[in-house]
């Protein structure tokens, strides 16, 4: 009562990196109790390898895989994840597509046997993708012809899901910024000034170099980032990169080079960034709209486009880029 200078602990600024979700994790943590980092870490690295990796045997997606028409029981947890990518696969009428995992090995771009497949090769596979083939019906879940899953464009928003929930729980906590390899990012509480979180946007030509600008997150919320630079090669010039039109099974190829998404949820900021990037700004819009979300779209011409939403969050950082209205 003298002095409440001393009516509280005091609250202790906690950060790490640590390697989860086979990217670079960092933490921000402010509490007045123990440092949570650790705990978070494991987390995440339990969630990927008994939950959503196809290379780990005993994670349910790879039990899912491996099934193969028949169907299985999962838990509460993934039924519920795999309800809202099969309604995003479907308001994004397949841009987002969740069983296009024999395409996404088959170019393994990123990886040792990366390259361009024969186009006959492609043709079959394609032929067994598609979200129709993916059946939920509660726990119950069916992959129907030759259909394979592959979570990789969801699963970071996931991990960013799951620490925001364990920190609810953790009433010591006042705040945390979470980035996971700068793609996918969960902001939580605040700041001991009460200052806004920002996180940095990379320029898609230049990801290593000077930031394209800063987006402010409030509590609560989440970003991603799906962009062509993350992972890809190249070959007579043109860039081969992870995210892949489900239609065609090639990289999309229509002048984006990076799309940011921010709204309430981890998984579908993550899904409506790769769902946005393949369907283009025109078409993602009303898509945003649905998920109340906001999005920069970063292109070849170095224009950045913003919701309306995204335009009293975003500060542009490099002049060699400009906001196109
Ligand atoms: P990041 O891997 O940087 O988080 P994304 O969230 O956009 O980027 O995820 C890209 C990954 O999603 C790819 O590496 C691939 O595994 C998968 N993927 C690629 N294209 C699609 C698509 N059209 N629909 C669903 N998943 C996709
Ligand atoms: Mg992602
Ligand atoms: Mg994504």
């Amino acid at each position: 009562v003298l002095c409440p200078v001393w009516a509280g602990a005091k609250t202790e600024k906690y950060t790490n990196t640590d390697f989860a979700m086979n990217t670079v994790v960092s933490e921000t943590l402010y509490t007045t109790g123990k440092n949570l980092n650790p705990s978070v870490g494991e987390l995440l690295k339990n969630t990927e390898e008994n939950l959503l990796s196809w290379t780990e045997e005993d994670s349910q997606i790879a039990a899912l895989n491996a099934a193969q028409g028949k169907t299985l029981e999962v838990s509460d947890e993934l039924a519920g994840y795999l309800e809202k990518i099969q309604q995003l696969s479907v308001d994004s009428e397949g841009a987002f597509d969740p069983t296009i995992g024999k395409i996404i090995r088959l170019w393994d771009i990123g990886g040792e046997n990366a390259g361009i497949p024969a186009q006959e090769e492609l043709d079959k596979l394609l032929k067994e993708t598609g979200y129709e083939k993916l059946e939920l019906d509660g726990n119950k879940v069916t992959l129907k012809d030759g259909a394979t899953l592959d979570l990789g464009a969801a699963g970071k928003g996931i991990g960013c899901d799951l620490v925001m929930d364990l920190l609810k729980n953790e009433k010591e906590v006042s705040g945390m910024i979470l980035n996971l390899g700068g793609s996918s990012v969960m902001a939580y509480g605040e700041k001991p000034d009460q200052s806004d979180w920002r996180v940095a946007v990379k320029d898609p030509r230049d990801p290593e170099g000077e930031y394209l600008g800063a987006i402010t997150l409030k509590g609560g919320e989440f970003l991603s980032t799906s962009g062509d630079y993350e992972r890809y090669f190249m070959e007579n010039g043109k860039r081969y990169h992870h995210i892949l039109d489900p239609e065609t099974g090639y990289p999309v190829w229509n002048g984006l080079t990076a799309v940011t998404v921010v709204c309430d949820s981890g998984i579908m900021a993550d899904g409506l960034s790769t769902a946005c990037f393949v369907l283009g700004k025109e078409k993602a819009l009303p898509l945003l709209e649905k998920y109340g979300a906001d999005a920069l779209f970063a292109d070849e011409n170095h224009k950045v486009y913003l919701t309306e939403g995204m335009e009293e969050r975003f500060e542009l950082m490099k002049d060699t880029y400009k906001v196109q209205k």
